[in-house]
């Protein structure tokens, strides 16, 4: 038998997404009829708004349907620009924003376009398993360094400082965090941006839980600090998370005028720009009423208390009171060594794999976001989910 030529080095070594393969796992197990509570994806389980649905209703109804330019339709790079001005007191012009099929997608754009290979990118752990693969994908080299739990599970300017080489390219911030929840204020945020002007780094801030920040806490943008940091940062958002709209598959990033039209041209020859209908949906999410993001806040913040209060109650697991988001990490580090559902829990893997086949409900293990020991569940499920799985994470425990 001939052997062919190996693929690609690169992407070979590209590991699956956690997150969405254990959200599929747990989406095939319900299609057969078993009952699985799951707080696996982070999504709102909330609807699309109906005007935003209206709006591509209409969009398909006028016939808007053919291709747009590469990065995005000028209303929605002008209704962001407004949306980063009124809620984050940041100027771009239209022409700094460039729109991509999600905010992973936009992720992926920029890092090709920001790295040569051999570049190193310090991303701070916990994170959101995406960052370091996409960090790989484009010839880079992830340099984690540890967010603690008794830092609040952030990281400082002084271990920032340190991790810095002459490779350095780039920081990635995770603002509020996906998977701690932990947000960074704004005299954190200076200290960090700081370091960068020292070394000349550049900043990817991905602020897609902007809206979902708690206990009147405040969100800062890092790029709102002043110019000279807003010109090295590339931010990025998308409207899955605000407006619940995780299916329409729209993401943007803001950045200097040079690197947004790079980006737009490797969409270009990518991608070319998402769906025409999306786009025209998200200008109605971001210049329309904004209502329902405020009702979901309220009620993710409701889900929040519930469940961390539950999961403090219990005996051998706890978790940290996230500022925003909609996940908590579940810690099981006393529970290590220790028998579950008839086996020997020796990382947070097992205690997924037993709690998803024992206990029927669906987590994502940490391991993929660079720690171990934690679990992630996210509370953007239905109250009545919450309860239910948390009583059957307490009878689990034997409690
Ligand atoms: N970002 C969400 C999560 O972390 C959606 C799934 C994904 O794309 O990873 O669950």
């Amino acid at each position: 038998m001939r052997v062919l030529k190996n693929i690609s080095e690169i992407a070979s070594k590209v590991q699956a997404s956690t997150t969405l393969q254990v959200d599929a796992l747990y989406k095939r197990m319900k299609a057969k009829g078993i009952d699985v509570i799951g707080f696996t994806a982070g999504e709102p389980d909330f609807d699309t708004p109906d005007n935003i649905k209206e709006a591509a209703l209409r969009a398909i109804n006028e016939n808007r349907t053919k291709y747009t330019p590469a990065a995005g339709i000028p209303e929605l790079r002008s209704a962001i620009a407004k949306r980063l001005l009124t809620d984050c007191n940041i100027e771009y012009t239209p022409e700094q924003i460039v729109v991509a099929s999600g905010a992973k997608h936009s992720i992926y754009i920029a890092l090709q376009v920001l790295l040569n290979p051999g570049d190193e990118v310090i991303l701070p752990a916990p994170y959101w398993v995406t960052y370091f693969d996409a960090i790989k994908m484009a010839g880079g080299v992830p340099v984690v360094i540890p967010a603690t739990k008794e830092a609040d599970f952030k990281i400082t300017a002084e271990q920032l400082s340190d991790a810095v080489t002459g490779k350095t390219k780039l920081l990635i911030l995770n603002n509020p965090s996906n998977p701690t929840g932990m947000l960074y204020d704004a005299h954190e945020l200076r200290a960090l941006a700081n370091v960068c002007l020292r070394h000349d780094l550049y900043i990817m801030s991905d602020e897609v839980y902007y809206q979902f920040v708690y206990d009147g806490k405040e969100f800062t943008s890092v790029a709102a600090l002043g110019r000279d940091i807003q010109e090295r940062t590339i931010i990025v958002n998308g409207v899955s998370k605000t407006y619940a709209m995780t299916g329409w598959r729209i993401g943007y990033t803001a950045s200097g005028t040079r690197l947004a039209e790079v980006m737009s041209n490797y969409l270009s020859h990518s991608t070319s720009a998402p769906s025409t209908i999306s786009q025209i949906a998200a200008v109605e999410a971001l210049n329309g009423p904004q209502d329902s993001v405020f009702t979901m806040r309220d009620t993710f913040l409701e889900r929040r208390n519930y469940i961390v209060k539950r999961i403090n109650d219990m005996n051998g697991v706890s978790c940290a009171n996230p500022d925003g988001a909609f996940y908590v990490m579940l810690c099981i580090e006393k529970l290590i060594g220790k028998t579950l559902g008839g086996k020997l829990i020796e990382n947070s893997d097992d205690f997924a794999l037993v709690f998803l086949e024992s206990g029927l409900v669906a987590t994502v293990s940490c391991t993929g976001f660079g720690i171990d020991n934690y679990l992630r569940l996210t509370y953007a499920a239905s109250m009545e989910n919450i309860k239910e799985g948390m009583d059957r994470l307490e009878k689990f425990l034997g409690g």
